[in-house]
């Protein structure tokens, strides 16, 4: 059956819907994989039942039909969005065997438009971290393999386990989030799509926060089309989110194929860094030239604030989480671990129950917070923010419709081989944050292999709620650069 599971959700839709096959044999296919793939630890929760439940539901539907654009196309859930009655954990101690009593507004839509869940993505800790080695269950697998090599890479993070399982085939296509790069990055390392829609594009109800000013949700898939056909269904308006913004979502995928002959592609001289990989740099100009030959026009660009842009995130992002986090009492949720007072058990649950990468953002976060400190750290962060939002604005005001940007640092690294330091960790973020602090939509599309083998990814940046100008230059990019699968060796 592996000729279903490589299918793209496009051609999956056509294939439903002539009838080659159903949605219970997809998902059956699909199951199967994930079954085979268990070493890769990208699902954390496997759904069997409920998927073929689902998938013979739709497939009734579709018999009437009656279907709906996602109909009977089996997808994997991010462990950070609540689904009503199955286990929801951010990958963290703490929540234990929560179950919610409630859906996400994000995965509701998807069942909404007649998608299957196959079960839950295994991501860092409530999405902190960049290699998904932060999860309670453990690392995920990238399955990617330097040539020659067997090192066991990682697939990025905070969405390891949805990039691992895009790319692996265990699923059509999946939910991310992304507040500083979670879905751009492990998109650039595996080889898959990752978009980061517009702040406030995407309703955050009933996804774990992290850090709300900053977080979004949007679509890890194998094409640009497929993830223009997830924006479409993840996308729209939630009273119950009072950021989310009330426009009407386009057909995003009306805007594969679109020309883009004319527009103005800025490329941003402080994205050169010192020290950055011959490759990366051979990628980027040779997306340029790319965009070019589709009649697209390349200016050089300044974004004068990028240098700040990390340290101003790793101050505003642990601040909001820090107070995010305050909720994980044992009281409510998950994990108590009794003490002799009501403050000693708080302790006791916090200190057992959060990982140290969570520990540290607690406290870095509660300390750029303090009284003594709010106006050098936090303050300033904030005002730093405002300066990277309008370094975008500047650009966008002179014409150009979009930036080209590597989307990662370098290729996918060993588990393990990072994190000693934490900054260098924190330093696969550098092409990312930026488009979160000042809340633009992002896409990251692959580009290339670097000299090992390993996928590398470029990202566009657009403007304000234009994901559309994005799927037409992703898919320039990708229709140049070819797509990339990993042989199979799990
Ligand atoms: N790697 C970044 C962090 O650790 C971003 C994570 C994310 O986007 N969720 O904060």
């Amino acid at each position: 059956m592996t000729d279903l599971t490589s299918m793209t959700i496009a051609e999956a839709r056509n294939g439903l819907a002539k009838k080659s096959f159903t949605s219970l044999e997809l998902t059956d296919a699909h199951l199967a994989a994930i079954e085979a793939a268990r070493s890769l630890n990208a699902f954390v929760l496997e759904t069997p039942d409920r998927a073929r439940a689902m998938a013979r539901a739709i497939d009734a539907k579709i018999a009437k039909g009656e279907g709906g654009p996602l109909a009977g196309i089996p997808l994997g859930i991010k462990d950070l969005f609540a689904t009503k009655d199955v286990r929801t954990t951010a990958c963290s101690k703490i929540l234990g065997d929560f179950v919610p009593p409630y859906e996400s507004t994000v995965t509701s839509q998807l069942w909404r438009d007649g998608a299957v869940m196959l079960g839950k993505l295994n991501n860092d800790e409530f999405a902190m971290g960049s290699s998904n080695e932060t999860s309670c269950f453990g690392p995920v697998v990238n399955p990617w393999r330097r040539e020659g090599s067997n090192t066991t890479l990682v697939p990025g993070g905070s969405s390891g386990g949805s990039a691992s399982a895009v790319a692996a085939l265990l699923c059509m296509g999946a939910t991310a989030t992304d507040t500083g790069g979670s879905i751009r990055q492990p998109a650039a390392f595996t080889a898959t799509v990752g978009v980061k829609p517009t702040y406030g594009r995407c309703s955050r109800w009933g996804i774990v926060a992290f850090a709300s000013s900053l977080d979004q949700a949007g679509p890890i898939a194998r094409t640009v089309r497929d993830s223009a056909i997830l924006m479409r269904s993840m996308a729209g308006h939630d009273p119950k989110d009072t950021t989310s913004v009330n426009r009407a979502v386009p057909d995003y995928e009306a805007a594969i194929g679109k020309s883009v002959k004319g527009m103005k592609i800025g490329i941003p001289r402080e994205y050169r860094l010192d020290g950055m990989p011959a490759e990366i740099e051979k990628l980027w100009s040779e997306g340029g030239a790319w965009l070019k030959a589709a009649g697209a026009e390349l200016v050089e660009v300044s974004l004068p604030h990028t240098k700040y842009a990390l340290p101003a995130y790793y101050i505003v992002a642990p601040a909001e989480a820090s107070s995010n986090l305050a909720r994980y009492d044992g009281v409510r949720y998950g994990l108590r671990v009794p003490g002799r007072s009501i403050g000693e058990m708080y302790e006791n649950t916090r200190a057992e129950g959060f990982g140290a990468e969570v520990r540290r953002r607690v406290m870095i976060g509660t300390y750029v917070l303090s009284a003594g400190y709010y106006d050098a750290y936090y303050l300033r962060a904030q005002k730093v923010r405002t300066l990277i939002k309008k370094d975008f604005e500047d650009c966008f005001a002179k014409g150009v419709d979009a930036i080209l940007t590597p989307a990662t640092p370098s290729a996918a690294f060993g588990v393990g081989e990072k994190g000693a330091d934490p900054v260098e960790m924190y330093l696969n973020d550098i092409f990312t944050v930026t488009v979160n602090m000042a809340g633009l939509p992002g896409i990251a599309v692959p580009a290339g292999k670097d000299a090992q083998g390993l996928p590398l990814g470029l990202q566009l940046i657009g403007r304000p709620f234009d994901e559309e100008t994005l799927f037409s230059l992703g898919e320039v990019v990708e229709q140049a650069a070819g797509r990339f699968t990993p042989p199979r060796w799990w």
